[in-house]
């Protein structure tokens, strides 16, 4: 494939057949205890001859870690939070189970030999363990959108670097993916993702202004982690993901487009130059995305509802009101500008995000503070060249210090 549609070879294209299984998978799950991390161990579960489980992790949750561990066979077991590690070792105790606790075990246990790697610890906490995990240079399943945001071009290289696989558990970059077969990248004049528009999506804006955590928890079609949840209810998510889609895939910042389809069933459109749209539907669950980047190029057959159009009946698509919703084009913006500016617009959403589910930042001021931000970094000199992982981190730091700052001062 010459002119591959993937964004030069950030993504290795599988030859059909080349992966298939002859012994067990050796598989890490990077944040086990979450959604995607549940949802992956789901599967597993239902071809337990598939996988051997290596490692698995998750932050503060020590019981339901050991859990896992023990109903999967795990090598080893790691604690982000250090103060946990005393309870993982009694959960485990008699198990032959290995028990870790703090960032450099989390990052060991993402260096083990693994043939495939679940990264689905949310935030840039994600960042050492992914690294990680991709420098083994085997498959990296990506859910942890925020790596590619903040690190995009680094963690490419460091993709390339070691020849590992990346495959995007994202399910409208899977839709991407899988919409994008066997085109040449010449032929693709652009890629429209979805978005739900969330549990306020005919919202005025001064009812947006009232909105409470408990309702932006509520999202219509998708059951995930409450981080990506409010994040779909101000659509950064959907900002997030142009990023990541911009990273996986050879368009430019204009060739890419959000769309809001309120039925969450069509997941990504791609357009090409001779009028054709290729688009992949499938149920509002990430099983089906997180199977296929777990066997990709094999299909496996998963337990998610069968679609059923006659009974959905319509899809509607609206587009993105821009004055309500801020996080698509803030975040478009931000990728134009380049450099650290995506890491700023990560890490400042992460301390918003954080603020509003704490009760002390207002809906619109995520959105406000993110925004904000990025401004007071680029008055500061901020935005700078990312070269390394070292450069990234020092960018997060920056936006997280920027978005405190912010909310203390001007929300
Ligand atoms: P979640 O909050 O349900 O789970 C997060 C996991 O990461 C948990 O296991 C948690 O223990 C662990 N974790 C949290 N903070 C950590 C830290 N500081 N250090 C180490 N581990 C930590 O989140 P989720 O919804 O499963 O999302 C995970 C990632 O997948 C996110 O990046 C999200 O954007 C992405 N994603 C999720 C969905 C979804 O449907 N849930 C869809 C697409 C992409
Ligand atoms: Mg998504």
């Amino acid at each position: 494939m010459s002119e591959s549609f993937t964004r030069a070879a950030a993504i290795k294209l599988a030859d059909n057949g080349a992966r298939a299984l002859s012994a067990p998978q050796r598989l890490t799950v990077l944040g086990a205890t979450g959604s995607i991390g549940l949802s992956t161990l789901d599967l597993v579960s239902r071809e337990p001859e598939r996988f051997k489980v290596v490692a698995l992790t998750a932050q503060s949750n020590a019981e339901n870690l050991a859990k896992l561990a023990i109903a999967h066979r795990a090598d080893i077991a790691v604690i982000g939070d250090e103060r946990c590690l005393d309870d993982l070792k009694s959960y485990l105790a008699g198990t032959g189970i290995e028990a870790g606790a703090g960032e450099a075990a989390l990052i060991e246990a993402a260096a083990r030999p693994a043939d495939c790697t679940m990264a689905a610890i949310v935030g840039a906490a994600g960042l050492k363990p992914t690294f990680a995990a991709a420098r083994q240079g085997r498959r990296v399943a990506l859910a942890n959108k925020e790596c590619l945001v903040s690190a995009g071009d680094v963690f490419l290289a460091a993709i390339r670097a070691s020849g590992a696989e990346l495959l995007p558990v994202d399910s409208e970059h899977s839709a991407a993916l899988q919409s994008l077969a066997g085109a040449e990248r010449v032929a693709v004049e652009r890629i429209v993702l979805t978005a739900s528009g969330g549990p306020f999506r005919s919202w005025p804006l001064e009812k947006l202004r009232e909105a409470r955590p408990e309702e932006a928890l509520k999202h219509p079609n998708w059951s995930m982690g409450a981080k990506i949840t409010i994040d779909s209810a101000t659509l950064m998510n959907k900002g997030l993901e142009l990023i990541e889609a911009y990273h996986l895939f050879p368009v430019g910042v204009d060739q890419l487009d959000a769309v809001i389809h309120p039925q969450s069933v069509v997941h990504c459109l791609v357009h090409y130059i001779d009028g054709s749209v290729i688009a992949q539907l499938g149920p509002p669950d990430m099983r089906t995305p997180i199977a296929l980047a777990l066997n990709w190029p094999e299909r496996r057959v998963t337990p998610t509802a069968r679609l059923d159009l006659v009974t959905i009946g319509s899809l509607t698509f609206e587009p993105v009101d821009e004055v309500r919703f801020r996080g698509p084009a803030i975040a478009k913006a931000a990728l134009a500008r380049g450099g650290s500016a995506p890491a700023i617009l990560n890490a400042a959403n992460e301390v918003a995000v954080a603020a509003f589910l704490g009760g002390r930042l207002g809906f619109l001021d995520i959105a406000r503070t993110v925004e904000r931000s990025l401004e007071a970094a680029e008055t500061r000199g901020l935005i700078r060249a990312t070269e390394s992982l070292d450069d990234v981190l020092a960018a997060d730091a920056d936006g997280r210090e920027l978005a405190r700052h912010t909310i203390e001062t001007q929300n």
